[in-house]
């Protein structure tokens, strides 16, 4: 296995879209700068989706502008349709992030949109960020099963993958956006979008809804995908799809990762200080991610 892993930090987006609290832009940008200082290199900082619809991540631009350039942090920004690519667009963010869906009936209910509409929409908005200059990766939604349907036939999935790469993606994610996923399963998927196409980056989106999140991770870990999403705390949830927890947290995937020989960049103890600031912004007693209520190990850590 690589020694080095890419953790791609999504709590200012997956995380505060399902919040009963909604944090003001100061709040956002300052989170995003935390977490920098934490490490973070790659962080979806927004969502140019209708605020009327996801009020915690209205004024995209305002964070964007307000946060200082930097040569070292990519900035992501995730879109659902053309409107938000040409919000995005207008901005100075780094990266698009584009989401197909592999279920018509999540389709329908997260962005109005079927599978293959979905996907169509995905293809035009790659083709549209890489004529604009934009770095651009795309996710595949609900990979593992979908809260309406069901299992999902894993060919598809490599079907939608593979008429995504042909569009260009620098990365194709696969998302386990209820939390559904075991990690025998994590295995077969990349192993068989593996065998279709070889030359695709894959990463990876964990929810810990059935507390299978971090062996998920490392199940894909060890099938040689590097880039995996995880969310300060572990905050989130989903809209639809009852009792859906978070991702997985930052600083339970640093702790697994660092003290299994690989380096992330994140500094453990910085990240942990981060979790009371959190908490209180949000208004809940704890955080879902465990590295933080523990005690730290070995015991003179910092
Ligand atoms: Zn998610």
């Amino acid at each position: 296995m690589a020694n080095a892993v890419e953790i791609i930090e999504v709590g200012p987006r997956d995380g505060l879209q399902n919040q009963d609290v909604t944090l003001p832009v100061a709040d956002r940008v300052a989170l995003i700068g935390k977490l920098i200082d934490a490490g973070a290199r790659r962080i979806e900082v927004a969502s140019f989706v209708n605020a009327a619809r996801v009020p915690q991540m209205a004024d995209a631009e305002a964070v964007i502008a307000a946060l200082a350039p930097r040569k070292d942090v990519t900035t992501i920004g995730l879109v659902l349709n053309e409107r938000g690519l040409d919000r995005a667009l207008a901005t100075s963010i780094d990266e698009i992030g584009v989401v197909a869906i592999a279920s018509d009936s999540f389709g329908l209910r997260n962005q109005k949109q079927t599978a293959q509409q979905s996907i169509d929409m995905a293809l035009t908005v790659i083709r549209r960020a890489r004529e604009a200059g934009r770095a651009v990766n795309a996710t595949i939604g609900v990979a593992f099963g979908c809260p309406f349907e069901g299992e999902i036939d894993p060919a598809k999935v490599v079907e939608f993958a593979r008429t995504l790469a042909e569009a260009g993606p620098h990365e194709i994610a696969l998302a386990d956006t209820v939390g559904v996923a075991v990690p025998k399963q994590v295995r077969e998927l990349i192993a068989a979008l593996r065998h279709s196409i070889p030359s695709v980056t894959l990463r990876c989106h964990f929810h810990n809804t059935r507390n299978q999140g971090i062996a998920n991770a490392y199940a894909a870990l060890e099938e040689g995908v590097t880039r995996l999403d995880a969310s300060v705390g572990g905050i989130g949830g989903c809209p639809f799809a009852p009792a859906a927890t978070g991702n997985i947290g930052t600083e339970d995937l640093v702790y697994l990762l660092e003290r299994s020989g690989f380096r992330t960049g994140y500094d453990l103890a910085h990240l942990r200080a981060l979790a009371p600031w959190l908490s209180k912004k949000l208004e809940l007693p704890e955080l879902p991610a465990m590295v933080s209520r523990a005690s730290t190990f070995p015991p003179d850590a910092t």
